[in-house]
């Protein structure tokens, strides 16, 4: 039975938040190999200014191209409707009986699961491993995670077990101030990319091109 971790986000575009985080995660849960999925349509983000699945998911796989243990992932493009995670794990199951699913979330994305359609029932059907954002710590993720789902337990080393058996891992990580808002706005004004995004995405998004204009907005002229 493999160790899969399950990387979710609208990634519009990825960034090398993204790309630690899944790293990050890898190591301290031990996984083999962590999927990077683009959400077909993030139920928690407006359909205006997204980048089309296709273009995400791209640069996606360019993105992980040479790194270790991380692979990019198509699967929810291939579902119609708002990409909701529990649907996603729940149809994931089904398709990788034999592995062991970690889902990876930032923490502040973690403490909103109680809004999430079925948030709560995500424990059901996987792992979670939560990388520790600005402002969270382990200590306040087991709180958390011990007033919203009765029954926990602590495991030691940053790991409790859910009643379903599951676990939930804490994973720290060094605190990189960059987000696809951010990336979209440089790109808006041709500021360089460089050690912001993946280097083989980052020439993509350079030459750029109507969808991302159409998505994004106009560039300034160069
Ligand atoms: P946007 O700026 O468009 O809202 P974003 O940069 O927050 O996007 P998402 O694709 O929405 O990126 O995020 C997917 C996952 O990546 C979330 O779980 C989020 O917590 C995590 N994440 C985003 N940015 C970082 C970062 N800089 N460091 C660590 N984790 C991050």
């Amino acid at each position: 039975m493999a160790k899969i971790g399950i990387l979710g986000g609208s990634f519009n575009p990825i960034h090398a938040g993204h790309m630690r985080m899944a790293v990050e995660a890898r190591e301290t849960v031990g996984l083999e190999r962590v999927l990077l999925m683009p959400a077909g349509e993030p139920p928690h983000k407006p359909a205006q200014g997204m980048l089309p699945f296709a273009h995400r998911l791209r640069l996606v796989e360019l993105a992980v191209r040479g790194v270790t243990g991380l692979s990019a992932s198509g699967f929810e493009g291939t579902r119609s409707g708002p990409s909701y995670s529990v649907d996603t794990l729940l149809a994931l199951r089904e398709k990788m009986p034999g592995d062991e699913l970690h889902f990876i979330m930032g923490s502040e994305s973690f403490l909103a699961l109680p809004k999430w359609n079925r948030g709560l029932e995500l424990p059901h059907l996987c792992s979670i491993a939560v990388v520790l954002r600005p402002g969270a710590d382990s200590a306040s993720i087991a709180a958390f995670a011990e007033t919203t789902w009765p029954g926990m337990e602590r495991a030691g080393h940053g790991r409790m077990r859910f009643a379903s058996g599951t676990s939930l891992f804490t994973v720290d990580m060094p605190v990189l101030e960059v987000s696809s808002t951010d990336i979209r706005r440089r790109w808006c004004e041709r500021r360089c990319l460089a050690m912001l995004v993946p280097s083989a995405a980052e020439e993509i998004l350079e030459r750029g091109g109507s969808a991302y204009e159409q998505a994004w907005g106009q560039r300034v002229e160069s």
